[in-house]
């Protein structure tokens, strides 16, 4: 088969990163241990983390190590909005690539009305999920939170109390530590919206995920379509593109992913982040 360099460049690329990805998650399994996997797994685990901490000492005396810790501690146990910065800047990205290499291919008035809507609710569901109050239980309306639900007896039983909030817990509710209240009908804190899902923002939340959903799917869609547009554009003048084999097709096709690059990152952002988002969602369900 023969492959366009730089074609066969991504692909080693992302080979090569997902291989390191498995040797640095699944080389401690004991099958294994006695593999270059297992070894790689050692290597990328405890040889370069000791590499690491014996050069930071010799250098800062232990600065660089002290501060690693100390943003992984923030990170994972404080409030903050590098998630959701996170979450902005992929959508905005792939926004601004789909402007360079998709707007102009736009078949129809309908999908340019359609476009800037889309485009527009993961902005506004992330704003909603995020900054609304999710049921915070505060003295003032704990009485409230209290007839909210009933005990069922089973899970939820009265008489227990949060030691930080130190009031009685209402039924359903739970303390979360990085928002640092008892929330009403807490289901989970989210790090991508920087908020606990509860009572309150139950709907944002959902709206958010099926919104980044609808971006994913309807941008998979579009830009999928150009493509094979431009496949089609691609092939040599009278090629009947129903007499294509299966295989033919395919590797054209990526050929085409790399010759357009703004549409071909944008078409894949979208099939590999929309496949975990989908999931994402149906987990939540
Ligand atoms: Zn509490
Ligand atoms: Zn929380």
């Amino acid at each position: 088969m023969d492959l366009d360099p730089a074609f066969r460049d991504v692909l080693l690329a992302i080979l090569s990163l997902s291989f390191i990805v498995f040797v640095a998650l699944f080389g401690h399994v004991p099958a294994l241990r006695k593999t270059p996997i297992g070894w790689g797994h050692h290597f990328i685990w405890k040889t370069l983390p000791r590499w690491f901490i014996a050069i930071d000492v010799k250098i800062t005396g232990g600065l660089m190590v002290r501060t690693v810790k100390g943003l992984f501690n923030y990170v994972m146990y404080e409030k903050h909005p590098l998630i959701q910065l996170f979450y902005v800047g992929l959508v905005s990205g792939g926004l601004y690539l789909f402007y360079l290499g998709a707007w102009d291919r736009l078949w129809s008035t309908f999908h340019k009305i359609m476009v800037p809507i889309i485009s527009s609710l993961p902005y506004i569901t992330l704003y909603l999920a995020s900054y609304t109050d999710p049921g915070y239980i505060l003295p003032e309306n704990h009485r409230g939170a209290m007839k909210l639900y009933p005990f069922d007896y089973i899970n939820f039983k009265p008489g227990y109390h949060c030691s930080t909030c130190r009031f009685e817990k209402p039924a359903r509710s739970k303390h979360c530590p990085i928002c640092k209240h008892c929330i009403a009908k807490q289901d989970h804190h989210c790090v991508w919206i920087n908020n606990c899902v509860g009572h309150k923002n139950v709907k944002y939340f959902f709206a958010f995920l099926m919104s980044t959903n609808i971006i994913l799917i309807y941008g998979f869609y579009l830009t999928s379509i150009m493509i094979h547009e431009l496949l089609v554009e691609s092939l040599p003048a009278g090629t009947d593109i129903s007499k294509l084999s299966w295989g033919a097709y395919f590797n054209q096709y990526m050929l085409c992913l790399v010759l357009d690059v703004c549409l071909g990152v944008v078409c894949l952002l979208c099939l590999m982040t929309g496949l975990m988002s989908i999931g994402f969602t149906g987990y939540h369900l």
